[in-house]
């Protein structure tokens, strides 16, 4: 009888990405995916250390699995990711009937661990490099038309809030012929967009340049390398340190046809101090500087950014800062978090935490202006004409949800097909999406 495998991902978009290979190994081991626990003769979850709750979340699966494991011992239970890495031997000792933990550097060695925890007991593998990088693996894509492609792993940075130096350790970057060789591939099966990833992915490439020159970051050419891969219509790109958005880069978005108008560009705080606090190494006027010449670079460019809200020792004055900037930077959309420790980061161990009452309020003040800004961007598309890449249906029957070059939602009255470009013209606007029409089809409708 076939065997099936389930795996629950926990995280961010390198987790998503980290599924899709631990997909792909299992299915080249002759496996096959599953919905329904009961089914699955291979559960994995694949863990974030750092959403908040994340212990809590993954003992509780865990415990919810602990029955299913006594009815059926055969079943094997596989903890991943980033709390797999930095608990390593603790999750079984909390939780014995896990078979196999393994850490993000030791993906490769997955159906290894798994025939060994078959004749040997319980397996753990949290080293930190293997030779393979964690993208060479085969990937079981959930999308076959937009595609994530790792370019690095890890970070050099060291943000306080942040546990990804710990987890995923000093960045690694894979070659540019590595990576275009799976663009490729993509393109060739189909796929039109991709977006690259990275944990700081703007310095990709700098572990690679020679001992003794210049550590200089690859990026710039990475994007236009990428850019001219047929096939490859849209290219977008996750998560850039504002401090590492250099002008070759800016200028290569500028230069590169399939490069999105869309910049994800984190400021994490308005405040100078705070900033200091949180170790980034820009400060709010320099960031503001690089906004602003972002924008005159790449005409019609969206920005999103990401906000933290309560860092320790934040005062009143400080989030005034934040909403200052906010109110200057006019960003398109944001996503804003409201602080909490991250067990194994600096500053979990800070002094003054800001009360969770005054966090809230903070919190409920940004999303009223960001919500405010949000809206007179989007409004401001209304009656202007887009492409737009169709990703699905939508919510009412017949309707359609596609995408902007800027990374803005539209929603549409016409049935077309996942995969579809079209240009639409907007017809109207909420903070968080655009409703259009269709002008013309660039690909066949299917009614
Ligand atoms: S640059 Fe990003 S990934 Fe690196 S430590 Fe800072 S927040 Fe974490």
């Amino acid at each position: 009888m076939e065997q099936k495998y389930l795996i629950r991902t926990f995280g961010c978009q390198m987790n998503e990405h980290d599924s899709e290979r631990i997909g792909g190994l299992l299915l080249s081991d002759g496996m096959s995916p599953t919905n329904d626990a009961a089914d699955a003769r291979v559960i994995v979850l694949n863990t974030c250390a750092i959403r908040e709750n994340a212990d809590n979340k993954l003992y509780g699966n865990l415990g919810h699995l602990k029955p299913l494991k006594d009815r059926r011992p055969d079943l094997k239970i596989v903890v991943a990711g980033c709390l797999a890495q930095k608990d390593q031997g603790l999750i079984q000792r909390k939780a014995p009937w896990v078979d196999v933990v393994i850490g993000t550097h030791a993906l490769p060695n997955l159906l290894e661990l798994l025939r060994r925890a078959e004749i040997e007991g319980p397996q753990m593998d949290v080293r930190e490099y293997t030779e393979t990088f964690p993208s060479a693996l085969p990937a079981a894509r959930a999308d076959d038309v937009r595609a994530w492609v790792s370019v690095a792993v890890g970070c050099d940075n060291a943000c306080t809030f942040c546990i990804v130096p710990l987890v995923r350790g000093p960045q690694r970057s894979r070659s540019i012929g590595e990576i275009l060789a799976e663009v490729q591939d993509l393109a060739s099966r189909g796929v039109t967009e991709v977006t690259l990833l990275g944990q700081n992915v703007n310095t990709y490439g700098r572990d690679l340049t020679v001992p003794g020159s210049a550590r200089r970051p690859l990026f710039a050419r990475l994007l236009r390398e990428v850019d001219g891969v047929t096939g490859i219509r849209r290219i977008r790109f996750t998560s850039p340190h504002p401090h590492d958005f250099t002008s070759d880069v800016i200028d290569a978005m500028a230069g590169c046809e399939h490069v999105c108008e869309h910049i994800h560009f984190p400021l994490q705080s308005g405040s100078d101090r705070v900033l200091r606090a949180m170790r980034r190494s820009y400060r709010r006027e320099r960031y503001l500087e690089w906004l602003a010449r972002i924008r005159s670079a790449i005409p019609g460019v969206a920005v999103s950014t990401d906000i933290i809200v309560g860092f320790p020792g934040e005062t009143e004055r400080d989030f005034e800062d934040t909403l200052d900037v906010v109110g200057r930077a006019t960003f398109d959309s944001a996503y804003t978090f409201q602080y909490s420790p991250r067990p194994g980061t600096r500053a979990a161990t800070m002094e003054d935490q800001v009360p969770k009452d005054v966090v809230q309020e903070r919190f409920d003040r940004l999303l009223t202006l960001q919500e405010r800004v949000s809206l007179e961007r989007n409004r401001a598309q209304v009656g202007r004409t887009f492409e737009v890449l169709v990703e699905g249906e939508g919510k009412r029957d017949g309707s359609t949800q596609a995408r902007t070059r800027t990374n803005r939602i539209v929603h549409l009255a016409a049935p077309l097909q996942r995969g579809t470009f079209a240009d639409v013209r907007v017809t109207a606007a909420s903070a968080h999406h655009l409703t259009g029409e269709v002008v013309s089809v660039q690909e066949a409708l299917v009614v």
